[in-house]
C-alpha cells in the first residue's frame, strides 16, 4: 500500500509526524508537505509562480506552496508511485461545520479526492496538551477499512478527534457538517505607529445544537467521522430557484440603452 501524506501545519507539525509513523505499519508512506504552517490556506492552488520541492529524507519532502499543492504535485507526477491513500494531518485544532472550507488540512484529502484517491482528514479538537494516541490509532483502522472497502464516489472523510485519551473515548459516530454561528469575531488593535490593524477569529465559535453534527460529537466524547463531497449545490433550494422568473428573453444586443430595456420590457409585455 502506497500512502500519501500532507497537513497544513507544515513538515514541523508533530501531528504530521504521529500520521506517518502510525501509518507506516500499513505500507510505504511518502509524505509532501508545505515547509511552513499554511493553516487556513483553503483548496488554494498556486498558479503565479513556480514551486520548488526539497527533499528532507528518504521519502519526506517540502513544498514552497499550500497543501493543495503539495497533493497536486505528488499525485500528478512528483513522485512516481501510485498511491492508494492519501491522509491529511493530524491537524492541531478541529476543523468542524463550516470551517472545513477554510481548512487546508481538508483541502489536500479534498485535492487528493479530485485526483481520484482516496483520502481522509483527520483533526484533533485541541491546540495545547494534545495527546495523539487516539487519533493514530483511528487513522490506522480508517486506513485499513479504507483499503477493504474503498470510499463512495467523490467521497472524502472528515475526522474530528477529541482531545482524551483513548479510554476516554467513547466511540466512532459518522456525522453529519454542522453550522457555526458567527459572531464577532474581528479583533481592531493599534500598532506602535498609531496605525490600526485586525485579528480575525477572537472569540471560540458557538455552534447551532444539532444531535447528528461533527460538533456535537466531538463535544460528547465522540471521534466524529462525516463524509464530504465537493459538490457545494444546495439541493433543497434547486426547486425554489427554477421557480424565479429570469427575463432573459426581453434583452438583446441594444439593451446598453436604458431607453430601449425599457422598449424591450414593454414589447415583452404586450406579447405575454
Ligand atoms: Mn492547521
Amino acid at each position: 500500500m502506497n500512502i500519501l501524506i500532507s497537513n497544513d501545519d507544515g513538515i514541523h507539525a508533530r501531528g504530521l509526524r504521529v500520521l506517518a509513523e502510525a501509518l507506516s505499519s500499513l505500507g510505504e508512506v511518502w509524505v509532501v508537505a508545505p515547509d511552513r504552517e499554511r493553516s487556513a490556506a483553503s483548496h488554494s492552488l498556486t498558479l503565479n509562480r513556480p514551486l520548488r520541492a526539497t527533499k528532507v529524507g528518504p521519502t519526506w519532502y517540502t513544498v514552497d506552496g499550500t497543501p493543495t499543492d503539495c497533493i497536486a504535485l505528488a499525485v500528478m507526477g512528483m513522485i512516481k508511485r501510485k498511491f492508494d491513500l492519501v491522509a491529511s494531518g493530524i491537524n492541531l485544532g478541529a476543523n468542524m461545520g463550516d470551517d472545513v472550507t477554510y481548512s487546508g488540512t481538508v483541502s489536500a484529502a479534498f485535492e487528493a479526492t479530485l485526483l481520484g484517491v482516496p483520502a481522509f482528514a483527520i483533526s484533533i479538537a485541541a491546540h495545547r496538551r494534545v495527546d495523539f494516541t487516539a487519533a493514530a490509532r483511528v487513522a490506522v483502522l480508517l486506513a485499513e477499512l479504507i483499503a477493504k472497502n474503498g470510499l463512495p464516489t467523490n467521497t472524502l472523510l472528515n475526522v474530528n478527534v477529541p482531545n482524551r485519551r483513548p479510554s476516554q473515548i467513547k466511540g466512532i459516530v459518522i456525522t453529519q457538517q454542522g453550522r457555526r454561528h458567527y459572531g464577532e469575531i474581528i479583533v481592531r488593535k493599534v500598532d506602535p505607529r498609531g496605525k490600526a490593524y485586525y485579528w480575525i477569529g477572537g472569540k471560540e465559535p458557538s455552534w447551532e445544537p444539532s444531535e447528528e453534527s461533527d460538533y456535537a460529537a466531538v463535544t460528547a466524547g465522540f471521534i466524529s467521522i462525516t463524509p464530504l463531497h465537493l459538490d457545494l449545490t444546495n439541493p433543497a433550494a434547486l426547486k425554489e430557484l427554477r421557480r424565479w422568473q429570469f427575463p432573459w428573453d426581453a434583452y438583446d444586443e441594444a439593451d446598453a440603452h436604458p431607453r430601449s430595456r425599457r422598449r424591450a420590457r414593454r414589447n415583452r409585455s404586450s406579447a405575454d
